[in-house]
């Protein structure tokens, strides 16, 4: 799943991309939250047949589910699925005959008592009738992604212009809501799906469609198959009115369903899809492994994307509708990293929901690595850098550990840990083994674990296995600890003796984080060139003497890792004006903006950040203007207001449009910006345009 970045969290992002970090004072009062195993498995749920058709008015499904079973272990009699908000109409055993069972249900839990107790070997069929009735259901959590399971878009009044459609979302347990099921992700079935729908809709499953036949009364009926187990929360089913785009890789077809008035933006969207699937095949050695590959277009869906397996759902809002680079940039994303999950989710799924970084973690860093190759370094660690100050901005993330047992809703996992933090740890882990030995070990993990499900653990071990060597401490004190290291770095010359030193304190407090094992690389920059060396930071407080004959010009720790950490060292202004001016990588120019923002009355560092206010890279800009505050414009006022004011008519990307009208608004209040605003909140851009008019609003 990618959680959608709504605009007023996009906001939040770029605007505080380099608040300070703070550590969260250590809290007293500590309670004991759940446990969160894996699920235990009771039963093997083998496959899964249903056969469903729907009431737009009252919102309900009638289903007819036959579901084939053994004990995955212990003998037993009985049988519990997850079934929430049924009504049931019939449980019976299929046995050459039709045996009725007998059960109990609450409204959420399906207790089924068996004919007799069945051994691991025996398998059984139970048919079940039933009405599920998602709307009625008492729902946790409306906010993100509403467990309705199924969704029928204009249900609802508020949503009464939506195009007709009705479309699922298992992830995390949302799938119960239309057909019996075991949740978790640790259960994987095949599966039919015969979906009867008036004839005008198309439909759309997981799998293969494997035959559509249209029916006297006006309605078609498609059935859909999937052979391969894929986890219950994978399951998907869509409707509506949909223009089906076909292309192919390979021999498979790659297709996007849309309603018919996006299919002009369907290639600038969804248009690279077979050379992402073509890319990540061949780096992992493993070719895409399911039917079909197919993309549609949800009204409604608030949750971003999800990777159901072979049928991926974007929410409309995901789409890049106006040519604009930015939001192009970030759909790109978005499609790489559903995609990525047909392999890290879907193939291979974390076993259970505390282990959910083997999803998100590789989704991540699977859009990472496709930006990288299709458009450069600078747009994939821009990507990715921005959604790590998600996870730096809110000192609560830091306490979390990316694998975490303890958790009272498994919705819980969705977050910057789980994401860019996970992602940045993969690409650390990548750049600690080096490539080969990296795509070798996601081949490995891949091979030995595909179509079941893993732990963090199964990880490590094709690692280990890979490259011969020990990883428990790698694993251990980023996956399996809170945190990151803090970093106070200071650099020294000794000009007859010619050696470099550099000290390195770990700050970090130690009772609540790890004491880290860092490889670091240095960058030292003399005139003309960049040398590296490499060291290895294992205590608290080290120092590391190089030789080098001359005195360098800056240097600077870690420069090519996408470093989990938070440093600071002694640069002076002027280097880091030569950092960001002389370093290729973004995350080296947004270390130096972010500490020549933080100078007071410095007028070399606040002309340097103006004049960078041009430079042509717009994501260059965009993390100059997000570094903008009160420190750094008193000695550049008025031309900085001036720039900002062009800025915010003209930038080409609408993200530094919003930007430079919230900075123009929080650093200018004095100034007369009604007619900015005003102008604005008719721009073409809808988000410039929303941005501008509660502005405008707030003045009045
Ligand atoms: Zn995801």
């Amino acid at each position: 799943m990618k959680k959608m970045v709504l605009l007023t969290g996009l906001l939040t992002a770029h605007l505080t991309l380099f608040a300070e970090h703070r550590l969260a004072p250590a809290d007293s009062n500590i309670v004991l939250k759940h446990y969160f195993a894996s699920y235990t498995k009771k039963m093997n749920l083998i496959d899964t047949k249903l056969d469903l058709s729907f009431n737009w008015d009252s919102a309900f499904v009638y289903g007819k589910a036959t579901l084939q079973l053994k004990p995955y272990f212990y003998a037993t009699d009985s049988l519990v699925l997850n079934a929430n908000s049924f009504k049931i109409n019939k449980v019976t055993l299929l046995n050459g005959k039709s045996t009725d069972l007998k059960y109990s249900y609450d409204g959420s839990l399906l207790k089924i008592a068996l004919d007799k107790i069945y051994s691991k070997n025996q398998v059984f069929n139970v048919y079940i009738e039933y009405t599920a009735m998602p709307y009625k259901a008492k729902l946790k959590n409306e906010s993100i992604v509403a467990t309705h399971g199924v969704y029928f878009t204009n249900h609802d009044p508020s949503n009464k212009d939506l195009p007709k459609q009705i479309w699922s979302q298992g992830e995390t347990e949302g799938n119960s809501f239309w057909f019996p099921t075991i949740n978790g992700p640790q259960t994987k079935m095949t599966q039919q799906i015969t979906l009867t729908v008036d004839k005008q809709y198309t439909t759309l499953s997981n799998g293969l469609m494997i035959s559509s036949k249209e029916n006297a009364n006006g309605t078609r009926t498609d059935v859909w198959k999937q052979d391969k187990p894929s986890s219950t929360y994978l399951t998907m089913i869509a409707v509506g009115d949909f223009k089906v785009v076909k292309d192919k890789w390979r021999n498979k077809e790659v297709s996007y369903y849309v309603n018919p008035k996006l299919e002009p933006f369907v290639k600038e969207n969804f248009g690279q899809t077979p050379q992402m699937i073509d890319f990540f095949s061949k780096i992992l050695k493993t070719d895409y492994p399911w039917d079909k590959y197919s993309q549609v277009v949800a009204y409604g869906y608030l949750g971003g994307a999800m990777e159901n397996t072979s049928a991926t759902l974007h929410g409309v809002e995901v789409m890049a509708l106006n040519h604009d680079k930015n939001s192009l940039l970030q759909a790109e994303s978005v499609v790489a990293h559903e995609l990525f999950h047909q392999w890290f989710g879907d193939l291979v799924t974390c076993e259970s929901w505390p282990n959910i970084p083997l999803n998100e973690s590789f989704a991540t860093y699977g859009a990472y690595l496709w930006l990288a190759h299709n458009h450069g370094r600078e747009a994939a660690d821009y990507d990715l850098l921005k959604g790590l100050s998600n996870y730096y901005n809110n000192p609560h993330f830091t306490d979390l550990t990316p694998i975490r047992f303890s958790l009272n809703d498994p919705d819980e996992m969705f977050d910057p840990v789980s994401y860019p933090k996970g992602g940045a740890i993969l690409h650390m882990l990548r750049n600690y083994v080096g490539d080969e030995a990296f795509f070798e070990s996601l081949h490995r993990y891949l091979e030995q674990n595909k179509f079941k499900t893993a732990e963090i653990h199964n990880l490590r071990l094709a690692f280990e296995e890979v490259t011969g060597e020990d990883l428990n401490w790698f694993f251990n004190q980023w996956f399996l600890q809170p945190g990151h290291p803090v970093l106070n770095v200071d650099y020294k010359y000794d000009e007859t003796a010619k050696k470099l030193k550099v000290s390195i304190k770990q700050n970090q407090d130690l009772s609540k984080y790890p004491l880290y094992r860092l490889p670091i690389v240095l960058d030292i920059y003399t005139s003309g060139k960049i040398e590296q060396r490499s060291i290895e930071l294992t205590n608290q407080s080290q120092s590391f003497v190089v030789n080098f004959p001359q005195k360098p010009d800056l240097v600077n720790i870690n420069p090519d890792h996408l470093f989990v950490a938070k440093i600071s060292d002694n640069k002076t202004p002027e280097q880091w004006v030569e950092l960001f001016k002389r370093s290729a990588l973004m995350n080296d120019k947004l270390t130096a903006i972010k500490n020549l923002s933080e100078l007071k009355d410095n007028a070399m560092a606040q002309q340097f950040m103006l004049a960078q206010l041009n430079e042509k890279d717009w994501m260059v800009r965009s993390f100059v203007i997000s570094a903008l505050n009160k420190n750094s414009v008193n000695l550049i006022h008025d031309n900085l207001y001036k720039r900002l004011t062009e800025m915010a008519k003209t930038d080409e990307v609408g993200i530094n449009k919003i930007i430079a009208l919230v900075r123009i608004n929080q650093l200018f209040p004095e100034q007369n910006n009604k007619a900015l605003f005003t102008e604005l909140a008719n721009d073409k851009d809808e988000q410039v345009k929303t941005v501008a008019a509660n502005l405008l609003k707030s003045l009045n």
